[in-house]
């Protein structure tokens, strides 16, 4: 391993890939030149280069900090530590992880609240809906067990389903809480009316969000959730039900929350919903229903890895739809966002698309592979 770094200014981490063939975490040490924006990866375990220093528009200098994945040819790297001090230095404290969690209360306003999380300038780096049992409430709070309202809080926050929220930007911690606004959601309305809490929460125990107060809480919380994924099972129903995947490019353009906001005023819900970040095997398998078939498949796959996604079960339990894959595939409209914009202007598509490839969002074509779609998803890929 190479050890001077500062002077020509590069950056310089430990990263993981998880080797899906071999079924093992690789280690890496990961180089990034911002200069020319180039990249240089060895492998740690055998000692030798395994990419040499090569041009990679995938990857930009604020895409790196520690718990960041970047994409590198199709797969994704999971920059798990600064590798020298420079790098720590110039990148640690600038960028700050926090746990957010949409509480029961604010469940149905999701939409507008991830929405207003984007545009603070957050990127999402993990979400989920799940729910939390009893114990695991009691558990979360545990710092105001034995306080009056310690035992209506855990009620509240185990009574239905929530979102959780891996949040990252500059100062983030603090951020987020400023964008919550004060606990009282009525204190909230008072003295911070543009904050989520005076928008979206109803009281004192009510306030619609919650967010860590400190680095070591974020990385207890953050841990909590997304730490050992199978004690947060994701909510999928899957029945009655069908697939929409909300494409890294809308995200990167901050539609994310636009788009969920449309789904559910269109009065579709969303009964499970989960971020992943797809390996290029798996969008592979996934698309190869269009392989020979649509012109742009190699692009539609290499898009759905180029970033993170969201994953939605959408279904209508109050029985709005009677073929809810139907619907939703009309809600979506056509696959090419111009002919959309031009014959259903109504449509994610034509509101929310960009082109064939980047078309915000994909959704299940047939209605006998809803089912399918959503499975591969919350109950294959999900861990
Ligand atoms: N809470 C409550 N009554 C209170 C104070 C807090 O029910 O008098 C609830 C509320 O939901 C709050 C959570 O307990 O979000 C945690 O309280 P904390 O003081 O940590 O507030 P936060 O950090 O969430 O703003
Ligand atoms: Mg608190």
């Amino acid at each position: 391993m190479q050890a001077s770094s500062a002077q020509d200014g590069r950056y310089s981490f430990i990263c993981e890939w998880y080797d899906n063939n071999a079924a093992i975490i690789r280690r890496y040490q990961f180089l990034f030149y911002p200069n020319d924006n180039t990249i240089e990866m060895y492998d740690l375990k055998n000692r030798r280069q395994f990419l040499k220093r090569s041009q990679c528009n995938s990857v930009h200098l604020k895409d790196l900090y520690v718990g960041s994945i970047v994409n590198v040819h199709s797969r994704q790297l999971t920059l798990v530590e600064y590798a020298d001090d420079f790098t720590k230095r110039a990148l640690t404290n600038v960028k700050q992880k926090t746990l957010g969690l949409i509480k029961p209360d604010a469940i149905s306003k999701f939409g507008p609240i991830i929405d207003m999380t984007y545009k603070q300038g957050f990127v999402v780096t993990n979400a989920k809906m799940t729910r939390l049992t009893r114990g695991q409430a009691e558990e979360f709070y545990r710092e105001h067990s034995g306080k009056p309202f310690y035992n209506n809080l855990v009620s509240f926050m185990s009574s239905g389903p929530i979102v959780a929220m891996e949040l990252i930007t500059n100062n983030g911690i603090g951020e987020w809480r400023t964008l919550l606004g004060p606990t009282d959601s009525a204190t909230a309305r008072s003295d911070a009316p543009g904050s989520i809490r005076a928008k979206f929460g109803t009281d004192n125990t009510r306030n619609a969000c919650h967010g860590s107060d400190s680095m070591e809480s974020a990385d207890r919380e953050i841990s909590f959730f997304f730490g050992q994924p199978a004690a947060f099972p994701n909510n999928a129903s899957l029945r009655d039900c069908t697939c929409c995947i909300i494409k890294p490019s809308a995200i990167k353009e901050g539609l994310a929350g636009q788009i969920m906001t449309a789904i559910c005023n269109e009065g579709f819900e969303v009964t499970a919903m989960e971020m992943f970040h797809m390996e290029k095997a798996n969008s592979e398998e996934f698309f190869e229903v269009y392989k020979g078939v649509v012109t742009e498949y190699m692009e539609m796959v290499d898009e759905l890895t180029s970033g993170a996604c969201y994953v939605l079960e959408i279904s209508s339990p109050s029985g709005k739809f009677d073929n809810v894959a139907k619907a939703f595939r009309e809600f979506v409209g056509p696959a090419d966002p111009e002919i959309a914009r031009t014959l259903r202007p109504r449509t994610l598509r034509a509101r929310f698309g960009v082109n064939k490839v980047n078309n915000a969002v994909h959704c299940t074509d047939l209605p006998e592979d809803a089912l399918l779609e959503t499975e591969y998803f919350f109950r294959i890929l999900s861990q």
